[in-house]
């Protein structure tokens, strides 16, 4: 999903209620307590050495820290997905019924309408009828934008975290809030698993019927930190209230199959997600510049031994949803005769284009595969393209 132009946002101070019930917190309370102990275990990369420096002391020995794996936290208390539950048993569908709608993908509308995350229902609720489940961060990072204005995004009320620890540094953001856990600002550090605010359906634009409260969960990259000029370029006629975080500016990959790496012992770290999607289609484009979106998340770049700043343009594999994943360096020789920032498609992969119909990504010009509109928008995002 992604949250549309939208008015001035007016920020509200919004207030979470506190409290669960008992066997909940304790079941939670447990659970953090296993991650602790496992993160205690395994140590941190960046500050092994200290902890095992000061506990080898009179052995003579210093042990290798474990490799830090990605431990990720389910982002709301439902026990179904730990318990290696099929989501029915925690997936909302939209109004249609059908599961894969709620699931992150070309899912609706029979497929031609794209959803950009992963829908969870609430297992508690209150004498209204409203959900009271908490939410929780998947990961620790670093609250980015907190927007408390219901009706300022399609996203309702959101907010958005990065993830500096994570290789790359992904993103997650979690919408349709009812309220914002107090203390929640810019800048403001998070552990895993810290309650972010209270599920709920809030939305700008239009209703979400209190039966099918949930919360909608992202995880992805950010295209670029030029967004104000692209959105500008765009002319929506709206402000931007959402600054770098608006949902036009954050691509989500599949959450589930974040969750079923981790699930699988291949999370070893983030990248194992990015490498795991599968591949729309490989471009070409002269631009010998360096987007922000690549210096942001280096380990998408293949070690091609370029010097940084050198080429004459990249190489770069495509997911099927449309998101830059590999990135290869090409020299001023491989882009010669090229215009500047022409861009050519080299491979397509028709299965997977087609199980994203969703996306436009390739379309036909004259028998030549030619970007697609959702496409353009990606290389407008990332090198600026007009
Ligand atoms: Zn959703």
């Amino acid at each position: 999903m992604r949250s549309g132009p939208v008015g001035e946002s007016k920020e509200v101070a919004a207030r979470s209620r506190r409290g669960r019930p008992g066997f909940r917190r304790a079941a939670w309370v447990a659970l953090g307590l296993g991650l602790i102990l496992s993160l205690a275990a395994c140590g941190d990369a960046s500050n092994a050495n200290v902890g095992d420096a000061s506990g080898a002391a009179g052995s003579g020995t210093i042990a290798k820290p474990a490799p830090r794996r990605v431990q990720l936290v389910w982002p709301t208390p439902n026990p179904a997905y730990a318990a290696g539950a099929t989501p029915e048993a925690y997936v909302q569908p939209t109004e249609s019924g059908l599961l894969e709608s709620g699931l992150f993908g070309s899912v609706r509308s029979g497929g031609r309408q794209f959803h950009e995350g992963l829908d969870l229902f609430p297992i508690e609720r209150d004498k209204a009828g409203e959900a009271l489940d908490p939410v929780f961060a998947a990961l620790a990072g670093v609250v980015r934008h907190v927007s408390a204005n219901a009706g300022a995004s399609s996203y309702g009320r959101y907010i958005v975290l990065e993830h500096p620890d994570e290789t790359p540094a992904v993103y997650t953001l979690y919408a349709h809030l009812a309220s914002v856990e107090s203390g929640m600002g810019p800048g403001v550090k998070v552990a895993a698993g810290a309650t972010l605010g209270k599920m709920g359906r809030s939305a700008g634009g239009y209703t979400i019927p209190k039966s099918r409260a949930h919360l909608h969960f992202e995880v992805g990259l950010r295209m670029t930190d030029s967004f104000s000029a692209w959105y500008a370029r765009r002319g929506f006629g709206s402000p931007n209230p959402h600054g770098l975080y608006n949902g036009m500016n954050l691509m989500g990959v599949d959450p589930l199959l974040m969750y079923a790496l981790e699930r699988a012992g291949k999370l070893e770290r983030m990248d194992a997600l990015f490498e795991a999607l599968p591949i729309g289609l490989t471009l070409r484009i002269a631009h010998a510049g360096e987007p922000d979106f690549i210096r942001r998340y280096p380990s998408l770049r293949a070690r091609d031994g370029a010097a940084e700043g050198l080429g004459g343009g990249w190489e770069i594999d495509v997911s099927g949803t449309g998101v830059p994943v590999r990135w290869k360096r090409l020299s001023a020789d491989e882009v010669a005769g090229w215009k500047r920032d022409e861009v050519r498609i080299v491979a397509t992969h028709a299965e997977v284009l087609a199980a994203n119909r969703a996306r436009d990504l390739v379309d036909k010009k004259r028998g030549v595969d030619v970007p697609g509109e959702d496409l353009q928008t990606v290389l407008q995002q990332v090198f600026g393209l007009r």
